[in-house]
């Protein structure tokens, strides 16, 4: 089989991951002979790297993007001090990325110094920021949702991080004309598109196909937050394979950005 990345994963430095997961785990699990992923992108949080937790859960900073600005030295001082320790394993598997959201004045949750210092950028919706919010109806959040992304896949990102999570935990149903137009923005952005382990009830079958008969290339993730998730990148082989098409046959983005980015 061909070597994979998990492009996707987070560990201590996210407030929403396991305490025990250090880089030391993710390498341990990279050794094991049976382990399927060659190289290991670590992508903590952007936004939980910068702001202490009660404004980090709070995400008042979607709104008031301000205070970004206000705790820049805080985040850049966290992710410069574990991109050194990612770089002391010496271990050219291990990447360094951030996974990061756009706040309502179209920034990104990364400073420009940090973003030189990343090596993969993924992109993510959580919660829609107000400025970008049209409404709850489905009409309304689809439009929202492309509004969002259009600005997400201009920003500098590489990858568009679990692409309809945002429209399934809002219970907006996911039409095959939405899987073909967000392959068709990735494609004009150059961008890969997620594959996650942790997809439930998203349109994998019709993101694999459109992706593929595009030549859009798919990012594969476990976003592992756990110890179980390390490592378990088998469940979206499975994805690909149900799909009708195997681990060969499909484009696949290897993690480490573009060096036009
Ligand atoms: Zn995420
Ligand atoms: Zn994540």
């Amino acid at each position: 089989m061909r070597p994979l990345t998990d492009c996707h994963a987070h560990t201590e430095l996210s407030y929403c991951a396991d305490g025990v997961l250090t880089i030391e785990v993710y390498r341990a699990v990279l050794d094991d002979p049976g382990c399927i992923i060659a190289r290991q992108a670590l992508t903590n949080h952007g936004f939980q790297a910068y702001f202490p937790p009660d404004i980090a859960w709070s995400w008042e900073f979607l709104d008031r993007p301000a205070l970004f600005d206000r705790h820049v030295t805080r985040g850049d001082e966290r992710l410069l001090a574990f991109k050194e320790e990612l770089e002391n394993c010496r271990d050219d598997r291990l990447i360094f990325g951030v996974e990061v959201e756009l706040m309502g004045d179209g920034r990104l949750t990364i400073s420009d110094a940090l973003r030189a210092e990343a090596q993969l950028l993924l992109g993510s919706l959580h919660v829609m920021p107000r400025a970008y919010h049209k409404g709850y109806a489905p009409a309304q959040a689809i439009e929202s949702f492309f509004a969002y992304l259009r600005d997400l896949a201009a920003s500098g990102i590489d990858v568009i991080a679990h692409p309809f999570r945002w429209l399934r935990e809002s219970d907006v149903p996911v039409p095959q004309e939405c899987v073909e137009e967000t392959v068709a923005i990735a494609k004009a952005h150059g961008l890969a598109l997620e594959l996650s382990a942790r997809s439930r009830g998203e349109p994998a079958a019709a993101l694999i196909k459109e992706c593929a008969a595009a030549g859009v290339p798919l990012a594969l993730a476990t976003d592992a937050h756990s110890l179980a998730e390390v490592g378990r990148l088998q469940p979206v082989v499975e994805q690909i394979e149900r799909a009708g098409f195997t681990i060969d046959r499909v484009p696949l983005f290897d993690g480490r950005r573009l060096p036009s980015r």
